[in-house]
């Protein structure tokens, strides 16, 4: 009778661990956002009908972001220097380009895209969803790494990286794999990634044609909108300036007006992922945001 009994509070033990491991797995696992520091982009803040003195500082930050849910992972941005450009040294490198239009552009970076992922526990063949701000050079650079997984991106913008002419700021070979990618055609002002209003989508055109922004809400963190580069130095949000080579500044105007509202209802803080002080402060990946 004892040794029953024994069993039987025994099996009990075991049951209760079984219930709370399962109710453990099946509470929401919390959703984390790693940012990447894609390095210091040389500017010029006349480019954004600012000053020097308005700004402050004058370079800019360069960012990619992973967001894992428990339903996938997504890469947001992949930087604007192609991890196989250049060789990493543990320090600074002094990285420069020539745009198709001519244009000299200088990045100075510190580590690979693929080696801050790796860092964070996933391999490009893990992510398994791919989504850009928008399709210039300093957002694509790593782009055809990532041609596996599935790409959301708006048709408008689609369109746009695929045209016979394109924008001089546009590095066409960073992206051309995608081309072929299983391709989600995002449509809705706000595209909800997982079904579950953790990660979405909402539409900000007006830099480029189909440009957009991502919100993440996290559990200790709460809402986060990463900016995409609806604006670039935080004085165009302060002092209301547009740069001067927006696709369509009135679309930029009504889209910035509707990402403000967003932020207001969903009680976010706004990303800017060029703002060189702010992206400073972050915490870099592998540590990450829960
Ligand atoms: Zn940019």
């Amino acid at each position: 009778m004892m040794k029953h009994a024994k069993t039987l509070s025994l099996l009990a033990a075991v049951f209760i661990v079984v219930v709370s491991g399962f109710s453990r797995t099946n509470a929401q696992t919390p959703i984390k956002l790693y940012v990447f520091d894609g390095g210091i982009l040389e500017s010029d803040p006349t480019r954004y009908r600012l000053t020097k003195e308005d700004v402050g500082t004058t370079q800019l930050s360069v960012a990619a972001y992973l967001i894992v849910h428990p339903k996938g992972v997504l890469l947001w941005d992949t930087g604007a220097v192609p991890d196989e450009n250049w060789k990493p040294t543990g320090s600074p490198v002094v990285h420069k380009l020539v745009l198709p239009d001519g244009q000299g552009r200088q990045v100075t970076i510190r580590t690979p895209l693929k080696a801050q992922l790796s860092a964070s526990g996933y391999s490009p063949a893990q992510v398994t969803h791919l989504a850009l701000s928008h399709h210039h050079w300093d957002h694509t650079a790593n782009a055809n790494a990532f041609a596996r997984a599935t790409w959301l991106v708006r048709q408008s913008e689609r369109d746009a990286m695929f045209a016979d002419k394109l924008a001089g700021t546009v590095t066409p070979m960073t992206y051309s794999a995608l081309k072929t990618s299983k391709t989600v055609v995002v449509t809705a002002d706000e595209h909800d990634v997982f079904g579950d209003g953790t990660v979405i989508l909402k539409s900000a055109p007006g830099h480029t044609p189909g440009h957009q922004v991502l919100y993440v809400k996290l559990a200790k963190t709460g809402g986060v909108v990463l900016s995409g580069d609806l604006y670039h130095y935080p004085q165009e949000r302060t002092m209301n300036r547009l740069p001067t080579f927006e696709f369509n500044e009135e679309q930029t105007r009504a889209a910035r007006k509707s990402v403000e509202e967003f932020l207001t209802r969903t009680k976010s803080q706004l990303w800017i992922q060029h703002d060189f002080n702010a992206h400073a402060k972050l915490k870099k990946a592998p540590e990450n945001y829960q």
